[in-house]
């Protein structure tokens, strides 16, 4: 508790003047947006950006040899060197960047455009059935497509621990076999908070077995680099890193990336989406993902440690405190939680009644059986230890 007072008042001048570039936000003092997770605001530069493209160069992206059109070509391709340089990175000439709608469309093009051509009959692949279910669904796609083929492959699941939402790779090494073709997992769970730890999943499959990392709520959230982590692709939203919606980009390594169709989008691309998402990764580095993880993951924690003096409330996935050593410590910017007597969709109507926006239902999880759901909160720099004192405050009238 006292290590996270100390990160809110030492980072309290740095993100004060960063709050102050949210229009929206400040537009708004009486209410907290805290659905981050679903997609983010966006900071004046963002919007500035947009503006300015439109109004001074746009027009079709490879196409046309006229000054606008070739601003707009230049502009697209300088977003996927943008992409490149903000994952990290280390050999951008061997990667390539494919723009896609988000994560969904992003990971559905892994599926479609590279995964289902690889396969054979008796392959296995190994895939999370309790994350999102964008992280499900095109990878049962490609089981029906190849089956539809003659082709027999079989979906594994990717095991969890019981309690805290987290992969168990123990378990995972029995699921693992000479026919394991492909891993799909995710890097920070959209509902637990939790960072997956990918690279675990790597020492268990070896070396040579892609991965697939769903990068949605990590990408935008924490500092993030594939210099660090052994994945084949990441796939991410950049509606949830501070640029427009209908924006993402799946990230090929080298070694697998040439199979994907060229450009990744058929037709004529959202241009306005990816300018303005170079400009969210540029707003993103001058501000300090890593100050942006410190900020939000102190505020989960003293969410978190404000839930456990509740007796009303159960919070889901591991517990959040920032104690040195603790598991917890991988919790990021998300807290969901359910009240043990008033269902999430009434809680969630009754926080906005106070001013708070949050996620109330089941948030698209894979497999999630409960339809009551729960609520999520989903920070991100913007948001103030101000308005989780208050939304404690609020929850603790209600118990
Ligand atoms: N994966 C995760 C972990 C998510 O949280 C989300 C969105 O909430 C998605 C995938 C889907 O993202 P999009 O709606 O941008 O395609």
């Amino acid at each position: 508790m006292t290590e996270t007072a100390d990160i809110l008042e030492e980072l309290g001048p740095w993100q004060r003047p960063l709050r102050a570039q949210f229009p929206i936000i400040v537009a708004n003092p009486e209410l907290a947006y805290l659905d981050s997770a679903a997609t983010a605001q966006k900071p004046r530069a963002v919007l500035e950006a947009v503006q300015h493209y439109l109004a001074t160069s746009n027009a079709n992206a490879g196409r046309g040899s006229y000054p606008w059109a070739n601003a707009t070509t230049a502009a697209v391709e300088r977003a996927g060197d943008r992409v490149k340089e903000f994952l990290g990175d280390p050999a951008p000439d061997r990667s390539s960047v494919h723009f896609t709608s988000g994560t969904s469309e992003g990971l559905r093009t892994v599926a479609r455009d590279w995964l289902a051509g690889l396969l054979t009959d008796g392959d296995e692949i190994v895939v999370p059935f309790a994350d999102h279910e964008a992280n499900l669904a095109p990878w049962l796609e490609v089981r029906e497509l190849l089956e539809r083929q003659g082709v027999k492959i079989r979906v594994r699941e990717l095991p969890y621990q019981d309690s805290s939402g987290d992969y168990d790779p123990a378990a995972l090494a029995a699921s693992v076999g000479p026919r394991t073709r492909f891993v799909a997992a995710t890097h920070v769970h959209h509902v637990y908070g939790v960072d997956m730890n990918v690279n675990r999943i790597r020492r268990v499959v070896g070396p040579e077995v892609p991965i697939c990392l769903d990068a949605a709520q990590g990408v935008g959230h924490v500092p993030f680099s594939v210099a660090g982590l052994d994945v084949d692709f990441v796939v991410f939203s950049g509606h949830k890193a501070l640029a427009l919606p209908g924006t993402g980009a799946v990230w090929a390594r080298g070694r697998r990336g040439p199979r994907l169709r060229p450009g990744g989008w058929a037709g004529t691309p959202n241009t306005v989406g990816i300018v303005s998402l170079a400009a969210a990764l540029d707003w993103l580095d001058a501000a300090g993902t890593d100050r942006i993880e410190a900020w939000t993951v102190a505020l989960a924690a003293r969410l978190t440690d404000g839930l456990s003096q509740l007796g009303a409330y159960e919070v889901l996935g591991c517990r959040s405190s920032l104690a040195a050593g603790s598991e917890v410590q991988r919790r990021r910017s998300i807290v969901t939680f359910r009240h043990r007597a008033i269902p999430s969709r009434d809680l969630g109507f009754i926080l906005y009644s106070h001013g708070f926006m949050v996620r109330s239902d089941g948030h698209c999880q894979a497999g999630a059986g409960d339809a009551d759901g729960s609520v999520r909160v989903s920070l991100h720099v913007h948001n103030t230890s101000e308005e989780i004192e208050k939304l404690v405050g609020t929850l603790r009238s209600l118990q």
